[in-house]
């Protein structure tokens, strides 16, 4: 992984500097997948594409933001970055509740903002399955209510002629343990390359496992 300089964007709201990292190049060794969908790459971080501003706690669209600089990696020109850039916050990932709650302030203008923030939250709040130091059965895992309500809106907003889309929606339905409207909606013509992904969803709804599971290659 080659790291780029860090950005400088302000929040739209209260014009608070803050900074995000940027990749020159990387790469998926090591990385991890798991039946949500959800990658884990150590050597390709993957950027969040909003954020809560640690300030004003507005919530915005990284794209939205105005980007004031850069700072260099290193070089002359490090010593004079502004002051309140070297102690601006880092942009960072919203938990679980943050997702949910950007939503409830309106920040989904569109459907495509909605499933990233819905997926967001399902993902966030999956992590607790994804530490390694514990089996799934073993993490004690159970989803909140309002994990439970996003997950259904969430299915809502797919389309089931994508199978993309459908193949989030199984799995959704079988995390729900909601396993018989799994298996239906495995019963399409997937593309070749989600053969495995399917087969093993298949086979955690017919045991009627609701647990996050890595996909091992
Ligand atoms: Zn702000």
């Amino acid at each position: 992984m080659k790291q780029g300089p860090d950005k400088v964007l302000e929040c739209p709201n209260c014009k608070t500097a803050m900074i995000i990292f940027t990749l020159a190049s990387g790469n998926t060794v090591d990385a991890q997948t798991w039946t949500d969908g959800k990658m884990i790459a150590p050597m390709l971080p993957q950027l969040p594409a909003i954020t809560k501003c640690s300030t004003c706690t507005h919530f915005f669209w990284l794209c939205e933001a105005t980007v004031l600089g850069e700072i260099p990696l290193w070089g002359p020109e490090l010593d004079k970055i502004p002051e309140n850039w070297k102690k601006a916050e880092r942009v960072r990932d919203l938990t679980e509740i943050e997702y949910l709650e950007a939503i409830s302030k309106g920040a989904a203008l569109n459907r495509d903002q909605e499933i990233y923030l819905r997926l967001g939250a399902w993902w966030a709040g999956n992590d607790p399955q994804r530490d390694m130091n514990h089996t799934p059965e073993a993490s004690g895992f159970t989803r909140t209510q309002e994990g439970i309500h996003n997950l259904k809106r969430f299915s809502g907003l797919l389309d089931e002629n994508n199978p993309r889309e459908r193949l989030f929606k199984a799995e959704a339905m079988r995390e729900l343990g909601l396993f018989s409207e799994a298996l239906n909606l495995l019963v399409f013509n997937f593309p070749k390359e989600y053969e495995n992904n399917v087969n093993l969803i298949r086979d955690l709804a017919e045991k009627k496992d609701f647990l996050l599971r890595e996909i091992i290659e």
